[in-house]
């Protein structure tokens, strides 16, 4: 059910980004959350969670033939996860660059995984890499009243 679509566009695109387990474990939460605040972009929804499997199967589904798909699901519930809505101009996109490449070693430096880490399996954050998937794991992840809106102070000094 994509209940909340209409509207998610220009400096209302939202995206999924999450703090896994690994980066969890890490202390990196203030690190990763630090970097899209400074960033500009306006945080829209947060959650300390313990994934279910079948919601980890279900958000993974697309993966579900490759080989590594049971261990990652395995990964995802082995500690809580810090769910995050972030909103703003192509934080889709730009969320995407700011974490770097799926592997760590693959990630150029100042970018989230380039700078935390050295192992796929261990790569700290998820973050949506479309409109359409971004829809499907806000939808999965949240309920619609777990969405604030409200007005960043700043939004002037961000978007002319
Ligand atoms: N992954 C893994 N082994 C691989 C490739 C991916 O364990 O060889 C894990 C890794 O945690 C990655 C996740 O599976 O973040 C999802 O893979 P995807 O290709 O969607 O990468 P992402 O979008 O997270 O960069």
């Amino acid at each position: 059910a994509h209940i909340f679509k209409s509207g998610w566009t220009g400096v209302n695109e939202r995206t999924f980004i999450a703090v896994k387990p690994d980066g969890v474990q890490r202390r990196l939460v203030g690190e990763i959350v630090r970097r899209f605040e400074k960033k500009g972009f306006k945080l829209v929804a947060l959650k300390l969670v313990m994934a279910s499997e079948e919601l980890l199967k279900e958000h993974y589904w697309h993966l579900r033939n490759r080989p590594f798909y049971n261990r990652l699901v395995r990964d995802m519930s082995s500690g809580p996860i810090v769910a995050m809505v972030w909103q703003g101009l192509d934080v889709i996109k730009t969320g995407r660059k700011m974490m770097g490449e799926t592997s760590p070693s693959d990630s150029m430096p100042a970018t989230i995984r380039g700078d935390n880490g050295v192992e796929v399996r261990r790569n700290a954050i998820h973050g949506s890499d479309s409109v359409e998937s971004a829809h499907r794991e806000i939808s999965l992840w949240f309920q619609e009243t777990e969405l604030s809106s409200w007005d960043v102070c700043s939004t002037n000094w961000i978007y002319s």
